[in-house]
């Protein structure tokens, strides 16, 4: 039987873990199918307080992980299929295997939304990203003009990241001014390789019969004009949905599907603490969901203190 099996390694999951490593619970920490969160995918995190140059987004989360396993923590590259939260014993099903554990701590994090417009699926990978860093630097992208749709912090961060390599970075938003805070949407608009494209959508995404991108289909959204920009590759940057499908009928959502917290990171099961994006629409920050990491591990830490009374 485990004390804490936490479920994410992002931000949340692995501070978490630092947490209950150091209270001597040894935890199990599950990876998922992406160790290390949303943030691997990230180039410099500037606001992550204590690295005043910034720090690389991957080794980052290198270093929490090392920081975790350096107290006892567990990590292991696994999928949860399933959960039953009905007994006070929390009972997982881990790539196939029983888990059992007194305390569970959710910490899924979130993934990328899609803009679910034709062309779109069926070209993923093959022009279609959603990770600029991942994929900006593929000789498919280099001195080609790309399309990043979004008009947030991450679209910025891609349409600059880009620039490296593109010819030009058309950044489509559908309304005509930018989400992103003050700074990313200064240093976005004021780059001469960024050509905002306002009030417009992504209608599709061309070419799905050639079997790469070669275009996508423009809507204008005040005018219902359509036009068709080329293009060798689109990115996709217009937010996240969380990964909690697993927890669907078990635990309290919302319905945008973000765990609910009753208090502190309480769920409404006993035993069960969340932390970071899964269940925050709001501040969705590395240093918030570290915070919230470190809060549920101190709620897991007094239960079974409480347990064991
Ligand atoms: P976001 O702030 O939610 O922005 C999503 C953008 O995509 C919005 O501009 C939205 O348009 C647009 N959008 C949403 N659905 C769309 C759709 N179906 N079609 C077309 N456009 C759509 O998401 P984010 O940029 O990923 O940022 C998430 C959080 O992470 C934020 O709190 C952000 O500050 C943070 N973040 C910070 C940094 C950094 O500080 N370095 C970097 C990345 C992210 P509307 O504006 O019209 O709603």
């Amino acid at each position: 039987m485990e004390n804490v099996v936490i479920i994410g390694t992002g931000c949340a999951g692995l501070t978490a873990a630092i947490y209950t490593a150091r209270a001597n619970l040894a935890p199990l920490v599950l990876t998922g199918l992406m160790p290390g969160g949303l943030l691997t995918t990230t180039s410099i995190v500037e606001n992550y307080p204590g690295f005043p140059e910034g720090i690389d987004g991957f080794e980052l989360m290198t270093r929490m992980q090392q920081q975790a396993e350096k107290f006892g923590a567990r990590v292991k590259f696994a999928t949860v299929e399933s959960v039953d939260l009905k007994n006070q014993t929390i009972r997982l099903t881990v790539d196939g295997e029983l888990v059992e554990t007194k305390t569970l701590i959710i910490a899924s994090g979130a993934g990328h939304k899609h803009l679910e417009v034709p062309g779109e699926d069926i070209l993923e990978k093959k022009g279609v990203t959603y990770c600029a860093t991942c994929d900006g630097a593929l000789p498919m992208f280099r001195n080609q003009p790309l399309v990043v749709v979004g008009g947030g912090d991450s679209a910025c961060e891609e349409a600059m990241y880009l620039t490296r390599f593109a010819s030009t970075v058309y950044l489509v938003h559908r309304r005509d001014a930018l989400r992103a805070s003050r700074i990313m949407a200064e240093r976005t608009l004021a780059n001469p390789k960024i050509q905002p494209v306002w009030d417009s959508a992504v209608a599709e995404v061309l070419d799905a019969t050639a079997g790469k991108v070669t275009g996508v289909r423009i809507k204008n959204l005040k005018t219902g004009t359509e036009s068709l920009l080329p293009c060798a590759g689109l990115f996709v940057a217009i937010g996240h949905h969380p990964n909690t499908q697993l927890f669907q009928g078990v635990l309290h959502l919302d319905e945008n599907g973000y765990v609910e917290r009753v208090r502190g990171s309480e769920t409404t099961i006993p035993g069960v603490f969340v932390a970071g994006d899964c269940s925050d629409h709001v501040y969705r920050q590395a240093i918030t969901a570290a915070g919230m990491g470190c809060a549920a591990a101190i709620d897991a830490e007094r239960y079974l203190a409480g347990l064991s009374h």
